[in-house]
């Protein structure tokens, strides 16, 4: 928090040219189907994205956006805990997951957070294409250095709940509405007047008289 932005944007700098480098050399260990050196650098993707995410998130909080310096507080920890499923060789890397995890109980206020259901009419697998359940990887594995994900096709939105633990922290109650306007849930600060806060859509979903990051990415 202390350290200059400046020397901050530098360090992302190189950490985006590590990350270009490593991706050139999981490439070179595809074309020689090494399979566990490739997810060893899949690892490494994970590192460098998440100290980037959490260089970006001090920088964010001392230019006073507290609302995306959470985003990247969130993609700080989800890129650390995939370092830790890439390859066994992070398994060291759950202190840092840790601290982040108090980074996040000591800096943001607690958080109310939203989970859309979406009705799906299939899912498919990321590594091979084929439908999810079909073939034999498994969500969230690495395979050849890219974890496998399960893609939903054909969706409808179902219903948007309040919930403790959503597949995503990213979605979240952003501000809530009082006699005097919008108020931001994370500065405290009244963003607009009541009659401007209900059915402002702004980047995020209206619901209610609320407003939320509501999409699960
Ligand atoms: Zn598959």
């Amino acid at each position: 928090m202390t350290r200059d932005s400046e020397l901050q944007e530098e360090c992302i700098s190189r950490l985006r040219e590590m990350r270009r480098e490593c991706a050139e050399v999981k490439k070179n260990a595809l074309d020689q189907v090494n399979e566990d050196f490739a997810n060893i650098l899949l690892g490494f993707e994970c590192v460098v994205d998440s100290l980037r995410h959490e260089l970006r998130m001090w920088i964010a909080l001392k230019e006073g956006q507290p609302d995306a310096a959470w985003d990247r507080l969130i993609s700080a920890q989800e890129a650390g805990r995939a370092a830790v499923r890439a390859h066994r060789g992070f398994s060291a890397l759950t202190e840092h997951v840790e601290r982040l995890d108090c980074i996040e109980k000591v800096v943001f206020p607690p958080q109310v957070f939203v989970s859309t259901g979406f009705i799906v009419g299939s899912q498919e697998c990321s590594i091979c294409g084929t439908e999810y359940g079909d073939c034999d990887h498994l969500e969230g594995i690495p395979y050849n250095g890219e974890f496998c994900l399960v893609l939903p096709k054909r969706t409808a939105i179902d219903h948007v709940a309040i919930v403790d633990h959503p597949r995503d922290r990213r979605c979240r109650i952003t501000t809530v509405p009082t006699d005097q306007g919008s108020r931001n849930r994370m500065t405290w600060k009244l963003e607009s007047s009541a009659s401007e806060s209900t059915g402002s859509m702004a980047g995020n979903q209206s619901h209610a008289d609320c407003q939320f990051n509501g999409f699960w990415r």
